[in-house]
């Protein structure tokens, strides 16, 4: 469905390019809730930027590419970097970070549905059609059809969450990307929203990609993730398996410092910080915080490549103690 090819891109800067991604490659399958974890500015943001194809200045792609394939109503499609907006909303769609301010305040949200869909289909239907179809929709959804009525400014946070999640799946669109899209909002109005993703993944059987830095929205919803770190991905596989057998230091120390019921012993956070992107550390950009680093780390980046079936992972000490809780 989604095939990422030694995707790198970069940010412009007075000082010059600012290396985001580096060589990241990997497949999200059909059918699937896939979730990209990691700390803030590790690069989830922008890698999903590049698969929904916003790559615009100062965001530039170096090398590489993002293949979108499938089918839809038996036809099939494929689009890569470059021609992947031409099939926004009908074979992917976007749900942006603080996707309740992407709103328009003044703007009935009646007319903001009939501005996200596509000419070809509007010619397909009457307006009249469409708002029925838009209404039947928003009930299935168990959301009221007179908040087409509304403005966005008169709808509380999660109910403007969950306009903007039923406006991005309208189309039923192979792919929906989305960006944390639970911050910022209390944990009922969270799980709500988890729920309605999960709900809807199950109801159109299209792949959901959702960028969070929190674990346990990956825990809770997601079947496959991968974790970035510094602008790589170091691992990535069944969540699964995420959790009960990471096999990088990075991720171990990740779920390590997770709260469990019943346990009760101190958590530790992960020392130190991310390397700054403008200077990052030569070898594995881990090196500076990994208990494991030895002067091979140091010199040499590791390879991203298959520990185990389906689960893939970057790091030296995996050639001579796979997975044996490193
Ligand atoms: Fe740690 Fe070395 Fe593995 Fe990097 S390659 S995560 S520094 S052990």
């Amino acid at each position: 469905m989604i095939k990422v090819e030694h995707l790198s891109t970069s940010y412009s800067t007075i000082d010059g390019p600012v290396h985001v991604i580096n060589d990241v490659d990997f497949e999200i399958f059909d059918n699937e809730i896939f979730g990209i974890a990691g700390e803030s500015g590790c690069g989830k943001t922008t890698l999903l930027k590049a698969l929904y194809d916003i790559v615009e200045f100062p965001l530039t792609v170096d090398s590489g590419k993002v293949i979108l394939s499938g089918e839809k109503n038996g036809k099939a499609f494929s689009f890569e970097t470059g021609q992947i907006r031409k099939t926004w909303w009908n074979n992917i769609s976007y749900v942006p970070q603080a996707a309740q301010s992407v709103l328009n305040p003044i703007v009935p949200l009646q007319q903001q549905f009939l501005d996200s869909i596509p000419k070809e289909e509007k010619k397909r239907e009457s307006k009249e059609q469409i708002i029925k179809r838009i209404s039947t929709y928003l009930e299935e959804l168990s959301l009221s059809p007179d908040l087409l009525k509304a403005y966005p400014f008169q709808l509380s946070g999660g109910m403007r969450q969950r306009v903007i999640i039923a406006l991005a799946t309208f189309m039923a669109p192979n792919v929906v990307l989305a960006d944390e899209p639970t911050t910022a909002l209390d944990v009922v109005v969270q799980r709500g929203i988890l729920m309605m993703l999960m709900r809807l993944q199950k109801q159109l059987k299209n792949t959901m990609i959702i960028v969070s830095h929190d674990m346990g929205v990956h825990y809770q919803i997601t079947d496959r993730m991968g974790i970035m770190y510094s602008g790589s991905m170091v691992e990535l596989g069944r969540t699964e398996d995420i959790f009960e057998n990471p096999i990088h230091p990075y991720t171990q120390m990740l779920v390590g410092a997770l709260p469990r019921v019943g346990d009760k012993s101190q958590k530790k956070g992960i020392p130190g910080r991310p390397p700054a992107l403008t200077n990052p550390p030569p070898g594995c950009r881990f090196a500076p915080r990994c208990p494991k680093a030895t002067d091979q780390c140091r010199k040499e980046v590791p390879k991203f490549r298959e520990v185990m079936p389906g689960h893939f992972a970057a790091c030296h000490l995996l050639s001579r103690e796979v997975v044996q809780n490193v």
